[in-house]
């Protein structure tokens, strides 16, 4: 027998690399950024086009490299940031693999062009399938400059693996605000195609913050701060009250790298336990910074997780220092001595009366005419029909309901009422139901919001006093997106604006008629938080994402309590849907217990 065993050549060990490091464009993204902090860049620009499909670059002010390392960045195991595995306990540096750039090389092209203040060229090489293709001295700026280009050009499987540009851009944001987070004394700009979505100065952990996620956060922050010989801890956790549904804003950074630990996690939220209403998650921006000795970052080739020494105590320190803030700050307002009145949004809303939300009633809807249903609308399904086939004898002579002028909703007469204040009971001649009101009135809200977008038929209240919206880089893109949407389901804004022209305070001069007033800005703020997370992934289409969101946020609760009229309308909405099984997230609407089930329950 001959030997079998070849070494594999560098491109191919390349490659076998990339599929660890480079996963997805935001992975091109966290490596390209890391190396410009590693380079003590003040300053930090992500160009992204397709969502970094087609064009990744970054552009930094560090320190740049000599014409021999640049060719020598790309080599695997080349690092100038570690000589001995010793040096991996000391680190101060994002990277010490020395195989990003070799791995990128490999299934991208890369433009490299970069200057050290004290050389009068800049050297520019050309990468084409892990080889130097190119090399030459041209004029250039100090720092570096990395472009890549057609990433898993060569890789179609990897390539076709990809997802949507949203999904894709989601995951390039959420890299760069975990980075531009970590790093707040560090300038960093984003932009997307030509549209600028960040522009961060040089701040305060604070300060970058608000300029991420917008300045109404701003007393919503608790500071957290604490020294211990084990590790001391800085940042801000968010106040129970703005914990929110969706896992948005946890950020963990340990040494000024973001990473993932959900045994961290869980001390945090144990800090918490009896302050978060079910279901929401506790928000935090916080860093520990630890002797680099006692802590391993090298279990993981993306460097996301990582091993302490002294979990234990590390978790119990967490969580006292968090329990400490939250209770100083539920006795005296947090004193806060860095306050830019600049950044201050006026709410102009806070002192109005908050309504509670009208019920949208189809008043021409009668389940058992079809002539009197709406043109869009459709008969009603088939189980309705035979659940309520006694009452629909008597519905013409149907009583008096809401201002005692209009008509009633049909089959109202099917006694129901309300338990637990959650679920509508409604008794017929045939069966016993139970409908979820939150999720009946997501249904009928989406099915709605849905026919307004398709038909462009939305009513729309013009305001008195018009709402001020103000919104932060990141939401200006994004409601550009949705303006011709957000118009379409009712909403009018004042001014001539266009989808490349949004100012930083939009007015609100009319919203759908399903929407109380009361509700608007909480409306857009629900929408970019969606749009902000990964939730984005449940929607097929920019219309469909806003119906969801809107009904959302506009529906009945659980946990309220619904006047007769208001339950018979729902009910009598609900079945008036096209769908009245399954809200718009998949969740079952209502049970039904026929009466042989009830018979046999007896028996
Ligand atoms: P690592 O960061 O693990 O050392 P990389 O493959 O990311 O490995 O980079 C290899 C080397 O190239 C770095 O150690 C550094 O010396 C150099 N380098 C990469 N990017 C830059 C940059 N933006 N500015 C200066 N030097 C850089
Ligand atoms: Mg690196």
């Amino acid at each position: 027998m001959p030997d079998v065993i070849a070494l594999l050549p560098d491109h191919v060990a390349n490659q076998i690399a990339a599929g660890e490091v480079v996963q997805r464009p935001a992975s091109v993204v966290k490596e390209l950024l890391e190396n410009a902090i590693d380079a003590q860049a003040s300053t930090i620009q992500l160009i992204i086009h397709d969502a970094g499909k087609q064009r990744i670059q970054v552009v930094d002010n560090g320190v740049g490299m000599s014409p021999t390392d640049a060719r020598l960045a790309f080599e695997r195991h080349a690092t100038s940031k570690i000589k001995q595995a010793d040096d991996l306990f000391a680190l101060h540096t994002k990277g010490f693999r020395g195989e990003a750039l070799a791995s990128i090389a490999a299934v991208a092209q890369v433009e490299l062009q970069t200057k050290r203040v004290d050389d009068e060229l800049a050297t520019k090489i050309d990468m084409a399938a892990s080889e130097i293709a190119d090399q030459s001295f041209v004029v250039g700026p100090d720092g570096t400059s990395m472009v890549v280009t057609n990433l898993f050009y060569n890789v179609p499987a990897r390539r076709n693996f990809l997802k949507s540009n949203t999904v894709e851009m989601r995951h390039i944001i959420d890299e760069f605000h975990r980075v531009a987070l970590a790093h707040p004394s560090i300038g960093f700009q984003l932009i997307q195609g030509k549209t600028e979505l960040f522009d961060l100065p040089s701040a305060t952990l604070k300060r970058r913050i608000l300029h991420i996620f917008g300045s109404k956060l701003e007393d919503k922050l608790v500071p957290v701060d604490e020294e211990t010989p084990v590790a001391n801890i800085r940042g801000f956790v968010l106040k129970p009250e703005a914990a929110r549904r969706t896992r948005g804003m946890q950020f963990f950074f340990v040494n000024d790298r973001f990473v993932k630990s959900s045994f961290m996690h869980h001390a945090i939220k144990t800090a918490f336990d009896g302050l978060l209403v079910d279901g929401s998650h506790p928000g935090y921006f916080l860093a520990i910074d630890l002797d680099p000795q006692t802590i391993d970052i090298n279990i993981h080739p993306t460097k996301t997780e990582v091993k302490f020494e002294n979990e234990q105590s590390l978790f119990a320190i967490l969580r006292s220092t968090i329990k400490h803030s939250l209770g100083i700050f539920q006795v005296a307002p947090t004193l806060d001595f860095e306050h830019n009145p600049n950044l201050d949004v006026p709410y102009a809303q806070n002192d109005q009366v908050v309504n509670r939300p009208q019920i949208d009633v189809d008043r021409n809807f009668n389940p058992f005419k079809d002539t009197a249903i709406p043109s869009g609308g459709r008969t009603n399904s088939a189980q309705w029909e035979a659940l309520y086939q006694e009452v629909g004898s008597t519905a013409s002579d149907a009583p008096e309901l809401f201002n005692g002028t209009e008509e009633l909703p049909t089959a109202t007469e099917a006694k129901m009422f309300q338990i637990m204040q959650r679920y509508i009971v409604s008794a017929t001649g045939n069966a016993l139901l139970l409908i979820d009101q939150e999720r009946a009135h997501q249904r009928v809200l989406y099915e709605s919001f849905l026919a307004n977008i398709t038909h462009s038929n939305a009513a729309s209240q013009q305001l008195l006093f018009p709402l001020t919206l103000s919104l932060t880089a990141m939401q200006k893109a994004n409601f550009a997106t949705y303006l011709p949407f957000l118009k379409e389901v009712g909403f009018d804004f004042g001014g001539s604006l266009s989808e490349d022209s949004i100012p930083d305070d939009v007015s609100i001069i009319g919203v759908p008629s399903q929407c109380d007033q009361s509700k608007a800005i909480h409306v857009f703020e629900d929408l970019f938080l969606t749009l902000e997370s990964d939730q984005i992934t449940e929607a097929f289409s920019p219309s469909d994402l806003l119906a969801k969101s809107l009904c959302r946020s506009l529906s009945i609760k659980s946990g309220q309590s619904l006047q007769d009229p208001e339950q018979a309308a729902l009910v009598n909405n609900l079945f008036a849907c096209k769908d009245t099984l399954v809200s718009p997230f998949n969740r079952k609407i209502f049970v039904s217990l026929t009466k042989e089930e009830l018979q046999k329950k007896f028996s």
